[in-house]
């Protein structure tokens, strides 16, 4: 395709202002796919996706539009993925674009998504074309909106589209203005080759498939390519695109977004934002913006029933087939036994990964509490990630701690600002900036990102109603006083309940630890002291105690068959125990005790 001829954008919305709606409109429009073939929401097409109406992978699709000026256009739509965990991802779909659709929800107005995305388009350099959507709701104010995009995100919101994604209004009008406002790609056909990776996964049928944006030069079969940031090379036997059905085409001109495949058997070794190009003549330098992902969060998983391992071990593989971006490793623990310690983006990431191996694998899984990874100066010199809170060196080695902060802006209707200060106040928080904007406040902190791993967004949403919004990024390590608080159980410390905490908040931490497990583990024969410990030093303690005896004469003699059930029902309860320095511990203690974060 000449490249006058080519629109490559995305859409960028608030979640559920309405953007995989219009996608499917626009792919409907413009005849990507019979009404038959039309599926709810065909581009997030995973259960889960579908489910928390997000998108975890890129989808682009090419449509096919003849415009009003008689000229048929290929457009690629680009699904970014809608999820601060995946901000690596999102910024190299931006950068495979020249143009984006704004899309708000004319009831809604502005959002913190909204705003995070569309800056993040804008340093993209895009053409923004503001679509208002939703116009048939009755609580539309589409003039507010209007005046609330230009205030706000100060663009020219003066001849936005106004749309209604569920009734088909204004689609025609949103295509127009893709192709009249939207620059065509720039690119040079005679150049060497520069194609970005902008995303990969793994396809039971053809391998790992790579989503490309070609800059220069021309991607065809049988070409042999290099990955310049990889390292490797890879021979194309398949080049095409989707509409969204996988269509294969004989090239990938310059300006075109679409897939190939190169026989590669692991995503890892298609890594998002690479270069790509030939091997003969290739291009000097790679693209720019590659940044290697690393995982920021890491707990352990454990299969409820120890039989369970194995599968647990081939789930965990098959999964990461498909996602290079989490980590796992065996790991054994004495409460749960053996089990993975995964690193994952965020949690949201790990929710996804806990509930696709729970879901498509069928396993009943415990994960003990998430962690940052902390880093450890020792007092000889030398510098430790600290992963897993069970690896914690001897205080008395280390010189200092640090841990990883964030850049937090949060976005919410004026009347729930109290209460979110006081929520980010209470999580260590710094206050940097607070303004007005319409009614709404905008306000931004700096936290440690081990106070939001835990139940930061729950907290937030549950006091907001749910209209708080929020988006971070990581901003670097900061020396904290951190300590290791351990959980003993009748004197012995438990490895799965072990955490870093700040000094400020263990005692808290460690007190509610130690009421819920008090609750939970039932009596014994002795007196069970359950305590949260710092060193030496306990900081919080609760005692369970001793059985009656005559609770337990009454059991025997007496009714054989009520003895006989008795006995059947403590071999059945024994199976789901944990022995723990002559306590029994039952699994659901544990659980519910990381539960509570
Ligand atoms: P996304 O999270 O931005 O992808 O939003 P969706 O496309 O999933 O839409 C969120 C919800 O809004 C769904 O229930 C849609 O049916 C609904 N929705 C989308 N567009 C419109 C619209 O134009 N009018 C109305 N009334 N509802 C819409
Ligand atoms: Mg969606």
């Amino acid at each position: 395709t000449e490249l006058a001829q080519i629109r490559n954008f995305s859409i960028i919305a608030h979640i559920d202002h309405g953007k995989s709606t219009l996608a499917d409109r626009l792919i409907q429009r413009t005849g990507g796919l019979s009404d038959r073939e039309m599926s709810a929401q065909v581009l997030d097409n995973m259960d889960i996706e579908k489910e928390r109406g997000i998108t975890i992978k890129a989808q682009t699709v090419r449509l096919n539009y003849t415009a009003s000026d008689g000229i048929t256009y290929e457009l690629n739509l680009m699904d970014t993925p809608g999820h601060v965990d995946f901000a690596y991802e999102v910024s190299r779909s931006l950068a495979a674009c020249e143009g984006a659709l704004l899309v708000v929800d004319a009831a809604q107005g502005v959002e913190a998504q909204t705003l995070a995305n569309v800056y993040q388009s804008i340093e993209h350099d895009h053409e923004i074309v503001p679509v208002i959507n939703k116009i048939d709701l009755p609580a539309a104010e589409p003039e507010k909106v209007r005046n609330e995009i230009e205030e706000v995100i100060g663009i020219d919101a003066s001849d936005a589209v106004l749309a209604s994604a569920k009734s088909g209004i204004g689609i025609d009008e949103i295509l127009e203005a893709v192709v009249a406002k939207i620059p065509a790609p720039k690119g040079d056909r005679t150049a060497p080759l520069k194609a970005m990776l902008v995303d990969s996964w793994y396809d039971p049928y053809l391998g790992v498939v790579i989503l490309v944006r070609v800059i220069d030069g021309v991607i065809k079969k049988g070409l042999n390519v290099k990955f310049m940031q990889g390292g490797t090379d890879h021979l194309v036997d398949r080049v095409g695109c989707f509409t969204p059905k996988r269509i294969d085409l004989p090239e990938l001109g310059p300006g075109e977004i679409g897939f190939i495949t190169a026989q590669i058997k692991e995503v890892e070794q298609a890594k998002v934002g690479d270069t790509i190009t030939t091997v003969k003549g290739g291009a000097a330098q790679a693209l720019p913006g590659y940044k290697e992902v690393q995982p920021v969060v890491f707990c352990g998983l454990f299969p409820v029933d120890a039989n369970d391992f194995e599968k647990l071990r081939e789930s965990i593989g098959k999964l990461r087939l498909n996602d290079a971006s989490f980590s796992f490793e065996m790991e054994s623990s004495a409460a749960l036994g053996f089990g993975f310690r995964c690193g994952f983006l965020g949690l949201l990431h790990l929710e996804i990964i806990q509930e696709r191996l729970s879901r498509e694998y069928d396993l009943d899984l415990i994960t003990t509490a998430p962690s940052v990874v902390y880093r450890l100066t020792m007092t000889d010199g030398t510098v430790k990630e600290l992963h897993n809170p069970a690896d914690m060196p001897d205080p008395v080695k280390i010189d200092f701690m640090e841990e990883p902060w964030i850049k937090a802006v949060i976005y919410t209707p004026d009347e729930y600002l109290g209460s979110i200060l006081k929520l980010c106040q209470d999580r260590r928080g710094i206050q940097k900036d607070l303004t007005y904007v319409g009614g709404r406040a905008q306000v931004t902190y700096e936290l440690p990102l081990n106070e939001v791993v835990f139940d930061f967004y729950d907290r937030l949403k549950s006091i907001s109603r749910g209209y708080a919004s929020f988006d971070y990024e990581q901003i670097g390590l900061q020396e904290g006083d951190l300590v290791m608080m351990n959980i003993l159980v009748n004197n012995e410390p438990v490895d799965a309940l072990s955490m870093v905490v700040h000094r400020s908040q263990a005692e808290p931490r460690g007190r509610a630890l130690v009421e819920r497990l008090k609750e939970l583990i039932p009596r014994h024969m002795f007196k069970i002291p359950i305590q949260a410990a710092i060193g030496a030093k306990v900081i919080a303690r609760e005692t369970i105690s001793a059985m009656r005896k005559d609770v337990t004469a009454k059991c025997y003699g007496g009714d054989i068959t009520r003895k006989k059930k008795l006995l059947e029902k403590q071999k059945e309860g024994k199976k789901r125990m944990r022995e723990y320095g002559n306590v029994q511990i039952p699994q659901e203690a544990f659980i519910a005790a990381l539960r509570m974060g």
